[in-house]
């Protein structure tokens, strides 16, 4: 799935257009280009003022949890039931959500605020760690074997983190009219399941050298690591960028602290787009409790059930064709 969506004509044409909007040739670091994302047309410092003002606790945001949930669709049942079951605490680090084992007990989100309360980094972190608890919750309670409790997979309950995240300014009452909306949305997630795939696949083919070679020092490693993701960049990114040999794709440090982590989260981009497809024009609310509720099952299976289809990258590919044909 990776390679096909990376070595795809439907890549390389964003590329041309991400060089028409700047205006250059692209640089390594465009594989972050977040052009494509609408919240950067609204200054950060005015969305901080409103989180601020509006969470100004972790106590603060936990009851807003209620209006967030029935925001999105939820019934104000299901919301209450939901958010009874979510502890929010504040966080060290920047932000977490941690699942419940049991059903009697609570899953905890972990945000971080400032003595100002929450700026608007945290908040968009915040209310992707809230996708992760809500999914953990009816993926918990909902699940009619407890065994099969959970998703598939971290792509999956990824997938739930980010259709949540990218409703923030919503959230907020500051929603985007933009029309071309979906349109850069598919763009947006074609480019960045395009930088972290080919970060999954040095992290793929790290691990299969780290297999090959078990008696490897931190030196011979590091070589590995910087040796395959020149590689990596050389087959697929080399074309689309002028520049050969580039070491960018390794920066990752999950790739050795967590094993073979990262391909989860373009596995969950396709997963999300997919759920997007299948959840536009109906409620959020009761389809992610719907497809939420038949627990840890096989990944394509969980994927029929959820949108129709077993999971793969033609949603996101045919999207994007569209896409590039309304944005300029
Ligand atoms: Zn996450």
């Amino acid at each position: 799935m990776f390679i096909s969506l990376i070595s795809s004509d439907q890549v390389k044409k964003p590329g041309k257009l991400i060089e028409k909007r700047l205006g250059r040739k692209l640089e390594p670091y465009d594989i972050w280009y977040d052009g494509f994302k609408a919240r950067s047309t609204i200054p950060e410092k005015d969305l901080t003022a409103k989180t601020g003002k509006k969470y100004s606790s972790a106590a603060a945001f936990h009851s807003g949890i209620n209006s967030i949930l029935t925001t999105l669709g939820f019934s104000t049942d299901k919301a209450a039931a939901i958010s009874s079951k979510i502890q929010v605490d504040p966080s060290r680090g920047a932000g977490h959500a941690w699942g419940a084992q049991m059903r009697t007990d609570k899953s905890h989100l972990r945000t971080r605020l400032t003595p100002k309360g929450m700026d608007y980094k945290g908040y968009n972190i915040a209310i992707h760690e809230l996708g992760h608890n809500v999914e953990q919750t009816i993926s918990l309670q909902d699940v009619d074997y407890y065994i099969l409790r959970g998703v598939p997979n971290t792509a999956f309950t990824e997938a739930w983190a980010f259709i949540f995240q990218k409703r923030d300014l919503e959230l907020l009452e500051m929603k985007d009219s933009n029309p071309q909306k979906e349109h850069l949305s598919a763009l947006n997630t074609l480019w960045s399941a395009f930088e972290i795939m080919g970060v999954s696949l040095v992290d793929m083919k790290v691990w299969n050298w780290l297999y090959k070679h078990p008696n490897a020092d931190k030196t011979t490693l590091k070589n590995a690591v910087v040796r395959i993701a020149r590689q990596v960049w050389n087959k697929y990114f080399h074309g689309i960028f002028p520049q050969k040999d580039v070491e960018l794709l390794a920066v990752y440090s999950h790739m050795i602290d967590y094993p073979l982590y990262l391909p989860a989260y373009p596995i969950g981009h396709i997963a999300e787009f997919q759920i997007e497809q299948q959840i536009s024009g109906k409620n959020l609310g009761s389809e992610m409790t719907r497809i939420c509720s038949k627990g840890k099952i096989v990944p394509d299976l969980w994927m029929k059930n959820a949108a129709g289809k077993p999971l793969g990258i033609s949603h996101l590919i045919n999207a994007a064709q569209i896409a590039l044909k309304h944005i300029k």
